[in-house]
């Protein structure tokens, strides 16, 4: 399909975010991510649909000599910032960061592994993290006292981890015991009624609550082995944010359809029936994430149609029918190894975020490598952070000042990192 340039209005927006208009879901991609700091929203990308949450955090202005500076100027302040700061600073990014600001990460991978190149460091000053907010609220919980951790825009949230409210889990864990009997008590097999299971993506607010009630965190490398770990201590999971990881995940261990509710916070009982909650083995959050939720099984056949023998490869953040559909399904790290680990040349279909699939395509040309989707659609939270901000917040370390720092409080901090524990410790079946 041929594409063209948008027409780049400022000279230091993303260049790889290019496409005709047609083939891009929002033209205003072409934008530098500031102009939407001021307004509430998620703002261009896949996110631009859904619902902020109110007290969302906001980023003030950018000063204006980092919105007018060119890439090359960007680039050469950063370099030279981080030269400057020496081990005084590490930069993570993101697998689905934009190329400018991942090329001057230290370390690029998926939230965990982010999350444990900042334990590396204990020595480090600060942690700059180019992802978004659940991700630097992990890494302050991982990190030692004294290390600032520092996201470059705040605003770079994640819609999926704003979907599960801490107000609205607290009120469905009342609801639940009102239908189930007190939540603490084991049975005969020692086995509570519902142990909480909450995604890497949420909040720490989240995972406190979890780490509260006995509960666990889990990544989407290994959420089969955190519900085995659950269904030893509870008979039923409540999971959160993401219903599609935990559909897909509970599927493929034989738990049937019927038994997996969703809890939807703005009905009574979720809108379920107290029958349905007792006969239930996994309770879904209603939450989903908007890049993987456009993931289609047309798209899938599309592809077969048009690339014979091409290998469909799908995150299991995507709906149940495009994982049953696709060849397999992984977490991001699952993907690029898939890639790497491949001998011959290979044609590969990804179902994942835009900026992770153009890099695995550079990265790897002996494939033929694309996205599912050929709408170019980032993450819009990824989005927000920008060369701009990076420079601004690396420049200010380097003048003894942070900015940006995010911080969990203490009543938080320490049952969340009791849950993040209990993943580190739960092992997979011999
Ligand atoms: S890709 Fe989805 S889950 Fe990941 S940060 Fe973006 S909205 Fe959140």
């Amino acid at each position: 399909m041929p594409t063209s340039t948008i027409r780049i209005t400022d000279p230091s927006v993303d260049h790889l975010i290019q496409a005709a208009p047609a083939d891009s879901c929002s033209t205003d991609l072409a934008a530098g991510p500031w102009t939407f700091d001021t307004v509430p929203g998620y703002g261009p990308g896949s996110s631009m649909g859904d619902v902020i949450p109110t007290g969302a955090p906001r980023q003030g202005e950018l000063p204006a000599e980092y919105r007018e500076a060119g890439e090359d100027e960007l680039d050469s302040r950063i370099r030279a910032a981080k030269a400057a700061l020496g081990d005084r600073a590490v930069v993570l990014g993101h697998f689905y960061q934009r190329e400018e600001v991942v090329q001057h990460a230290d370390y690029v991978g998926d939230s965990f592994q982010l999350a444990n190149a900042a334990l590396e460091h204990p020595d480090a000053d600060a942690i700059v993290f180019c992802g978004v907010h659940f991700m630097a609220e992990t890494a302050d919980l991982l990190s030692g006292p004294a290390q600032s951790v520092i996201l470059p825009n705040l605003a770079a949230g994640c819609s999926m981890a704003d979907m599960a409210d801490i107000d609205q889990v607290e009120d469905c864990w009342e609801q639940l015991a009102d239908v189930l009997g007190p939540l603490d008590q084991a049975d005969a097999d020692g086995r509570v009624p519902v142990i909480p299971v909450t995604y890497m993506n949420s909040s720490a607010a989240i995972k406190g609550f979890v780490g509260r009630h006995g509960g666990i965190v889990c990544t989407s490398s290994n959420a089969e082995t955190v519900l085995e770990w659950a269904f030893e201590r509870g008979r039923r999971v409540l999971f959160f944010p993401d219903q599609h990881l935990g559909r897909n995940t509970a599927k493929a261990m034989g738990v049937p359809l019927e038994r997996m509710p969703m809890w939807n916070p703005r009905r009574p009982l979720g809108g379920s029936t107290a029958a349905e909650l007792e006969e239930s083995k996994v309770i879904l959050w209603h939450g989903f994430c908007s890049v993987h939720r456009r993931f289609t099984v047309a798209q899938i056949d599309q592809a077969r149609a048009q690339h014979p023998g091409v290998r469909v490869i799908v995150h299991p953040e995507c709906p149940m029918e495009v994982v049953d559909a696709a060849d397999e399904a992984g977490s991001t790290d699952y993907i690029r190894r898939a890639i790497a680990a491949a001998t011959e040349p290979t044609t590969f279909a990804i179902g994942t975020e835009i900026n992770l699939v153009r890099r695995l395509a550079a990265q790897f040309p002996q494939h033929e490598i694309f996205c599912l989707d050929p709408v170019v659609c980032p993450c819009s939270t990824m989005y927000r952070i920008h060369p701009g901000y990076l420079a601004w917040v690396l420049e200010e370390l380097v003048a003894g000042r942070v900015v940006n720092r995010i911080q969990v409080t203490d009543d938080v901090a320490g049952p969340a990192r009791a849950a993040l524990e209990r993943m580190l410790a739960a092992k997979p079946r011999a």
